[in-house]
């Protein structure tokens, strides 16, 4: 059996590594604390619970739905972008349902990249958008986010022979991993850079709703010439607690959403429908479950603020997102330190090189950790800053 080059290439999916090292010291006895994986603990809110249930014993929703999703989700998705936004979206056209953002995330590559073609891709980043490039034929070109630069590229620094040769500009903030956001300014500049290259920008925004400190988060779709350089990619697996439901949405460009649901109906048959139910609720519906999440993730992410910055980590306390991105100390790799944390206090953090080469120094911490979990967490790191002081 010979298996498909663009399968040997693929890299072992960062957070499959980490389950396998959790799972092997838990089978040692090891009470592992893991900040590692970006899953939010809370549950799903009751009242898109309660459209499950009545939606699941519809018979209409037990058929093949339709590709393209429900017109009242999509009718839901461009209401909801109003209301948070003030950005109409034509429901018809420039909206489109998804098994969870992941999933057109990979498959837009299908629409733009030809073997050989060129994507900017951030570094650190989001994995998918590298490796979607990379089944599609295409190359990743790497854009360094670095704190300099507050964690956003240097779009000026782009070569302009990569630019005129690329095909997109992947951009997401509020930023995984290293929590950075970017206002109107940034997207402006970046629908710019695509006019003049003829790229299209695809923005990637599930953490739009997780803010603190009262920070709401732009939407790229807001930016002065963004429906005609691109599309965004929203998700209510962060905003509403739903991963495990798998549901987001791809809005902008009428000409790519049509490229992506052309791709999709020839491989996927859609999304649940009683799952689109659950998120029509959710858009729809009483919107205070946010703010609650979010406050409980701001106690989370100060807490651990402190613990880190005890150990002698630096960090920027990040206004939006679930993670942490911290420096390591001096004279330690990422590698170095995240294997100290774990044998040292049980504490699991993920390599900053897992998301790209510039992730060397960094390791990210995820707030989705129960609170009694991180109040643990936070124990061992302070018990540990004393014995590394000594
Ligand atoms: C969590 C996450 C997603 C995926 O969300 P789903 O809608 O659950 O597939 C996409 N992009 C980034 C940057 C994420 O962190």
């Amino acid at each position: 059996m010979n298996l498909a080059r663009r399968v040997e290439k693929l890299p072992a999916y960062l957070f499959a590594e980490i389950s396998r090292k959790i799972a092997e010291k838990r089978a040692q006895g090891v009470d592992v604390v893991s900040f590692g994986i970006g899953d939010p603990d809370l549950p799903t809110p009751d009242h898109i619970i309660a459209a499950l249930n009545e939606a699941s014993h519809n018979p209409a929703n037990h058929r093949y739905p339709e590709s393209e999703g429900l017109p009242e989700l999509r009718e839901a998705i461009s209401r909801w972008y109003e209301r948070r936004f003030g950005v109409r979206l034509d429901p018809q056209r420039e909206v489109l349902p998804l098994i969870g953002s992941k999933e057109g995330i990979g498959h837009i590559a299908l629409c733009f990249i030809d073997p050989g073609d060129t994507a900017l891709v951030p570094d650190p980043g989001y994995p998918v958008y590298s490796v979607g490039t990379v089944l599609a034929g295409g190359e990743p070109y790497f854009l360094p986010l670095t704190e300099e630069n507050d964690f956003l590229p240097d779009l000026d620094a782009v070569p302009q022979e990569v630019a005129r040769r690329a095909k997109v500009l992947w951009l997401n903030y509020p930023n995984n991993p290293t929590g950075a956001v970017a206002g109107l300014d940034f997207f402006e500049r970046a629908a710019a850079f695509a006019r003049k290259h003829g790229l299209a920008v695809l923005h990637d925004g599930p953490y739009s709703e997780v803010a603190f400190d009262g920070y709401r988060p732009a939407s790229f779709l807001q930016a002065e010439g963004a429906r005609d350089a691109g599309i965004e990619f929203h998700s209510l697996s962060k905003s509403y607690n739903m991963t495990g439901w798998r549901i987001g949405m791809a809005v902008g460009n009428a000409q790519i959403i049509d490229a992506l649901m052309r791709v999709k109906s020839n491989l996927d048959s859609g999304i649940p429908q009683a799952i689109q139910r659950m998120a029509i609720a959710a858009l729809e519906g009483p919107q205070d479950c946010i703010e609650e999440h979010n406050r409980i993730y701001q106690r989370r992410r100060d807490r651990l603020t402190g613990a880190l910055t005890g150990l002698g980590l630096r960090l920027r306390p990040p206004k939006a997102s679930l993670y942490l991105w911290a420096r390591v100390p001096e004279g330690m790799t990422s590698v170095q330190f995240a294997t100290r944390l774990l044998d040292e206090a049980g504490i699991v953090v993920t390599p900053g090189p897992g998301y790209g080469p510039t992730g060397e120094g960094y390791v990210r911490l995820s707030l989705t950790v129960p609170d009694e979990r991180l109040e643990e967490g936070v124990r061992r790191l302070e018990a540990l800053a004393k014995s590394w002081r000594r």
